[in-house]
């Protein structure tokens, strides 16, 4: 379902096949103007990168899924799981899913190890962060419930796709976090335990309902060439996006 799309100027995770009614895509970190430790492209303002960077790499990333001229949302991020309903561009602070049923409307979160989630419903979009403080907050099944009710659709017409993030390869976690997740999201060997983020969004999406979950399978952490990783890069490195938006022929939900 997803294929890393590398014959292009800007390298992205795309829908194969591609869905008409939604555009869905996930930055890689190449294709950029950034330099090192953001190299190349980062599109996170939060980074200490040069501002005018971030926004030209946004601006290439944009046009190569074809929305550079729609207008952009973007979530504040503050690990909890408030999802916003979206009508107008800019920055929506204090969440960290956004949901929409405006068209064209760009719904963009970023991210470097988290996990980022993108759900497409019949009239109704929404991207979501969710590392593991969200996860184990509900994140997953919160922004499906968001975009559910945004669109008037059950679980079961919504079709959540995961990003690039770090998995149960690489991410080794203490006791506490380990104690918040279900046996089934974490592994055990040789004295360390991992969590494996999609697992736990799985294992939620599962028990709401969802009966489409497509994942892209790819690990930040193992992929330095091609992503950046906040516990890797040792919290200096630039941000990916993932972004959803409905195409300018769907039907925009209910009003
Ligand atoms: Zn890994």
């Amino acid at each position: 379902m997803w294929t890393l799309d590398t014959d292009r100027p800007v390298p992205l995770w795309r829908p194969e096949p591609p869905d008409a009614a939604v555009i869905l895509a996930f930055s890689t970190r190449r294709g950029g103007v950034s330099e090192p430790p953001f190299d190349t492209l980062n599109l996170g303002r939060s980074s200490l990168d040069r501002p005018e960077r971030v926004a030209e790499n946004r601006q290439r990333f944009l046009a190569a899924t074809g929305l550079a001229a729609a207008p952009l949302a973007t979530a504040g991020q503050v690990h909890g799981r408030r999802v916003s309903r979206v009508r107008t561009a800019g920055h929506h602070d204090d969440c960290d899913a956004l949901v929409t049923t405006e068209r064209r409307m760009v719904l963009a979160v970023s991210t470097a190890d988290c996990m980022s989630l993108l759900y497409a419903a019949p009239g109704a979009v929404a991207a979501a962060h969710s590392g593991w403080r969200g996860t184990a907050d509900g994140m997953p099944a919160a922004a499906l419930e968001a975009v559910c009710e945004a669109a008037g659709v059950p679980a079961r017409d919504v079709t959540v796709h995961l990003g690039p993030c770090i998995r149960g390869c690489c991410y080794e976690v203490g006791p506490e976090v380990a104690a918040r997740f279900p046996a089934e999201a974490l592994r055990a060997a040789a004295g360390r335990i991992t969590l494996d983020l999609p697992t736990a969004a799985r294992l939620q999406l599962l028990s709401s309902g969802v009966t489409h979950i497509h994942d892209t399978g790819a690990c930040t952490a193992c992929e330095p060439a091609w992503y950046f990783s906040h516990r890797r890069d040792h919290g200096s490195c630039g941000r990916h996006w993932a972004i959803a938006a409905l195409t300018p022929g769907e039907i925009s939900g209910r009003v």
